[in-house]
């Protein structure tokens, strides 16, 4: 305020209206006529919303927020249309995933015939010699029963190298060039802790390979990535994004690379959604070196947790359990990290005022992640540490009050009920009542947030909520019905619990006057929908700091 009117003064009159004290008296927008659902306890359900420099201005009845305005004003009917706040996926992998759509076939099809055409066009556009990469296979989702071969892949492209990454991140699939350009023959021993698979009637090479043995093609596939293609990553992930109602994102494995690209993506006016952005423990040193920690950043980039991992996946089964999966009796999946590492990394991080994200899926995974917690809070206590339980699938009363005990904040997969419903089987009906156990986490007062993964799981928030509400998969399949819980439930954790997460709690995840406008407007009200169509409730826009970032 430079005329004479001191600052104190100007927010002292703008209190008198209950509004939030801009140092500009109208907002740049209104938005009425809607279905507000604002997960602002005090004040659940609105009318309008007026909106001023990216944040909410005033929440209310139609009358009171129409009267605040000049005729000048933008303002935008809703027609009664239900409007969330922005959605929170709070661990998912955004940056690496909007590269690998920007360079690779997408591979998620359903038949081994749909993924031969699509490799085979890829190929007709790729000089001869150059890979022809993929991602996002699946195994269980193509109808033909049986994994991709090697065979398969050469009759679809035999004169270029091709590498497919299966979705779960843990396996590939190579044709015979690929095979032989990564140095893989039929004498290659298997790399410790990784499986070059065989045969098993003839012993050649099947084309899968799995865990550290994938190694030898990161040796041979050129990883020429540009500034720019890290930034044209992000940017056309955020489209992806913005059109299903996402208006922030945890990036969970983040590094250097990721932060500068987020960087450059905002200042080039392309980034659509909020990222946190984890730091994996890698590169822990070098971050305390230059002085940054957790909460580093701005409302659109912001430095995240440290992330670590301690077991497997859920996916491809090598989450480490306590009792083994379902048909394979002395198989209990395995820990990435001992607990002597996650210590090691984790106090650092801890002294230095980081948050931590540590990767848990397993019973035996979560407990030795909460024992390194409770070590470091015991040791060297800090106020509000937030430590994160990434994934924190499979639990029991004895790690929820411990969970409880600590603050801690598990992210449990949420859409894998629905969508991964076929991997549901290994783990067996009555551990499913413990597994993406959000019923139990909220009855236990627990704060555990939306998580998409993705590309492991798939990102839709409606996808989310229907999975969570009726834990039902594609085919009709019941998976652990214990652990449902309400659409209003599951509203708050993909929202309000995501804010917090990131200690954002204050600044969004809920609309209310002085946060950040971001919100989605919807087809049809969730509240009202029958829960087994959720999925199909259309998102007609997207909102992120006041701006529309899609619109249908
Ligand atoms: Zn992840």
């Amino acid at each position: 305020m430079n005329d004479g009117t001191t600052r104190r003064e100007f927010l002292g009159s703008m209190a008198a209206f209950s509004l939030f004290p801009f140092e500009q008296e109208k907002p740049d927008l209104i938005l009425h006529n809607g279905h507000i659902v604002t997960m602002n306890a005090a004040d659940p359900v609105a009318e309008a919303v007026a909106i001023a420099r990216g944040r909410f201005f005033a929440v209310g009845k139609n009358a009171d927020v129409m009267n605040l305005v000049a005729a000048a004003v933008r303002k935008i009917d809703l027609g009664g249309k239900t409007v969330l706040p922005g959605f929170i996926d709070a661990h998912s992998h955004p940056a690496a995933a909007g590269l690998s759509h920007l360079r690779m076939v997408d591979c998620d099809l359903r038949s081994i015939s749909a993924i031969q055409a699509a490799l085979r066009e890829r190929a007709a556009k790729t000089p001869a010699g150059e890979w022809v990469l993929g991602f996002k296979y699946d195994d269980t989702k193509t109808e033909d029963g049986r994994p991709l071969s090697t065979a398969d892949l050469d009759a679809a492209v035999p004169d270029h190298p091709v590498h497919i990454e299966h979705r779960g991140g843990h396996t590939v699939y190579a044709n015979s060039l690929g095979l032989r350009k990564a140095g893989i023959d039929e004498k290659t021993p298997d790399p410790p802790g990784g499986k070059i698979d065989h045969d098993t009637a003839t012993g050649k090479l099947s084309g899968r390979v799995a865990e550290s043995a994938q190694d030898f093609f990161d040796k041979a596939i050129p990883h020429n990535f540009t500034r720019d293609d890290h930034r044209e990553g992000v940017k056309l992930i955020s489209k992806m994004l913005a059109k299903t109602g996402i208006t922030s994102a945890t990036e969970a494995q983040g590094n250097p690379t990721d932060l500068r690209a987020y960087q450059d993506a905002r200042d080039s006016g392309d980034l659509l959604y909020r990222a946190y952005c984890f730091i994996n423990y890698r590169f822990i040193d070098a971050m305390i070196e230059a002085g940054v920690r957790t909460g580093f950043g701005d409302e659109w980039v912001r430095v995240g947790a440290m992330k670590m991992v301690c077991d497997g996946s859920i996916s491809e089964r090598t989450a480490r359990l306590s009792v083994p999966y379902e048909g394979r009796p002395n198989d209990y999946g395995i820990l990435v990290m001992t607990e002597e590492e996650l210590y090691t990394y984790g106090r650092k991080a801890h002294l230095a005022g980081w948050q931590i994200g540590t990767h848990a899926n397993g019973d035996v995974g979560i407990d030795t992640t909460l024992r390194v917690y409770e070590r470091l809070q015991r040791e060297s206590p800090r106020h509000d540490p937030r430590f994160r339980l990434e994934h924190c699938t499979v639990v029991n009363d004895d790690l929820i009050a411990r969970i409880k005990a600590l603050g801690a904040i598990p992210t449990p997969f949420s859409t894998y009920v629905y969508y991964h419903g076929e991997k549901m089987r290994y783990y067996g009906a009555e551990r499913l009542n413990h597994m993406f156990a959000l019923r139990s986490f909220i009855d236990a007062g627990i704060r555990a947030t939306q998580a998409s993964d993705y590309p492991p799981g798939e990102f839709i928030p409606m996808m989310a909520l229907q999975s969570e509400v009726t834990r039902t998969d594609t085919k009709g399949n019941v998976w652990g019905p214990k652990q449902k819980i309400t659409v209003e439930e599951a509203i708050r954790v993909g929202t309000i619990n995501g804010a917090y997460a990131s200690y954002e709690e204050n600044l969004k995840g809920s609309i209310e006057t002085g946060k950040l406008a971001d919100l989605v407007v919807l087809g049809r009200d969730p509240l009202k929908e029958n829960p087994s169509t959720l999925v199909t409730i259309p998102v007609e826009r997207t909102m992120a700091g006041g701006r529309w970032t899609y619109e249908s």
